[in-house]
């Protein structure tokens, strides 16, 4: 680079100035976001096909910007990452989701639990733990109806840190699970260290589980490593009956995906919830 520094210099400005424009307007449209006006939570169910019953749902934030329309949290959840936004963004998501099935636990709607998205810098905040703790006392949610999903690399780095904030969540009682399971690097030894419940087989193990002459095997592979660790499995994604008939031949019954439903917001979940009940 200092070789070259003008060479460098127009390039990697070019390349700042485009990335900054498109960051920054987007940032400050986070920050204003982030009153939570403009917020909303769809929920997904996850079924059981073994018993045909909803096992609980996961609450994915959905961003409606008032002119670029809905924002993709594949989009934007990696920004507020980056900008230290996503603690803000995290804790009305967590207080949202326990203010709705605490709301549904008094209509009697039947939703065992609800999972919770949580990116790694939410999960090496030091605020965490005091913050579910405080969280989950206020709603009275029985603590194991609430669920968070955390990635393999939230967890890599310091596994000592690691496994002391699991170890807070699960004094706090709510459950854990590992999403996009078999897309990191977690190893066995440190697996076998993690207090966590479920293991979310990730979607690209699914998406071709029809076709694939590997991807079945990998698939009872993990749910054998889950049953030898005493964690149970749920795969994601499942969008057709073919891919819910090989996931359950490897004995693997959770499933979640479009086959299911989509994503909903409240009303339209409340209604699938109700509809299900009456059947
Ligand atoms: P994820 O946690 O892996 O969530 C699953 C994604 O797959 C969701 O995308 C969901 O809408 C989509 N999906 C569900 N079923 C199917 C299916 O059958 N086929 C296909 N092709 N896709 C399906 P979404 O809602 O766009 O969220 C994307 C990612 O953004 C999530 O991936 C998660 O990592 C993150 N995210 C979403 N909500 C939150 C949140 O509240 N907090 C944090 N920290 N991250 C969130
Ligand atoms: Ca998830
Ligand atoms: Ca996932
Ligand atoms: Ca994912």
């Amino acid at each position: 680079a200092k070789r070259n520094p003008e060479h460098k210099y127009v390039f990697y400005d070019n390349g700042m100035r485009e990335r900054s424009g498109f960051t920054l307007g987007l940032e400050s449209d986070l920050r204003r976001a982030g009153n939570g006006d403009e917020f909303e939570l769809y929920f997904q169910p996850k079924l059981d096909l073994a018993t045909d019953r909803v096992i609980g749902a996961e609450a994915l934030i959905r961003w409606q910007h008032p002119t670029r329309g809905m924002v993709s949290p594949a989009e934007f959840i990696p920004l507020a990452e980056e900008t230290g936004l996503i603690w803000d963004i995290g804790a009305w998501t967590f207080m949202e989701a326990c203010r709705r099935l605490a709301g549904w636990i008094e209509q009697g709607i039947p939703i065992p639990s609800v999972s919770v998205n949580l990116s790694p810098r939410q999960f090496q905040d030091a605020r965490l733990v005091g913050f579910v703790r405080s969280v989950v006392d206020a709603s009275g949610i029985p603590p194991d109806r609430l669920e968070l999903e955390l990635t393999e690399g939230a967890m890599i780095g310091d596994i000592e840190k690691a496994v002391t904030i699991l170890n807070g969540l699960k004094d706090v009682g709510v459950r854990l699970s590992i999403d996009d399971f078999g897309t990191g690097y977690s190893s066995l030894a440190y697996l076998k260290r993690f207090p966590i419940d479920t293991l979310k087989i990730d979607r690209s193990f699914v998406r071709d589980i029809v076709k694939s002459s590997t991807d079945p095997a990998i698939v009872g592979t993990i749910v054998n490593l889950a049953e030898s660790l005493g964690f149970d499995t749920i795969a994601e994604g499942v969008e057709t009956v073919e891919q819910a008939e090989m996931l359950r031949q490897q004995r693997c019954t959770r499933i979640q995906g479009y086959l299911i439903s989509r994503p909903l917001p409240v009303e339209a979940f409340e209604a699938f919830m109700r509809a299900r009940v009456v059947t």
